[in-house]
């Protein structure tokens, strides 16, 4: 993705008030691997239950603010992530909930989506760090797992925005 400046990041929140992403604290991002990015995403240190991811469309960053919850009927199961599909045993995936933008999230209508819980999806994608539960037998090369987490991203950013 586009290399982003922290101020970019604080006005590109659709579903924060204005004065909430002001005031947000964004993590330093000098060396930061941005070619090798699908999206950037951070969690609050003194609130995992609260994250932040930034994707890039063509007019522009959107960025979404995230609850993370874990819900106990999966509690036993492995997961697998809705963006990289890479297993997780427990714990691993969280279900993220974003609030909508606009009047839908004034109302407090929410997308949820299942995903690694440290959001390290671009990483699980391009086999930089190894899968948790190894690696999953399939037949998508680099560019075609890319893509999907591409693809998985713009159809939840996209719900969020209508
Ligand atoms: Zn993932």
């Amino acid at each position: 993705m586009k290399p982003l400046a922290q101020d970019e990041i604080r006005r590109a929140f659709v579903n924060m008030s204005k004065s909430r992403s002001r005031a947000l604290s964004v993590p330093v991002l000098d060396g930061v691997d941005w070619e090798d990015r699908d999206f950037y995403a951070w969690t609050d240190g003194r609130d995992l239950s609260r994250a932040y991811l930034v994707a890039q469309r063509p007019d522009g960053p959107v960025g979404v603010e995230l609850r993370a919850t874990r819900r106990t009927a999966d509690f036993r199961r492995k997961s697998i992530c809705g963006l990289c599909y890479t297993s997780h045993p427990v714990g691993g995936t969280a279900l993220f909930s974003a609030l909508k933008g606009g009047r839908e999230g004034r109302l407090g209508n929410s997308v949820g989506l299942y995903a690694c819980r440290n959001l390290a999806c671009s990483a699980y994608a391009r086999k930089k760090i190894a899968a948790p539960m190894g690696q999953m037998d399939e037949t998508l090369d680099l560019d075609e797992r890319i893509a999907r987490v591409v693809q998985g991203l713009e159809a939840f950013v996209s719900r969020i925005l209508h």
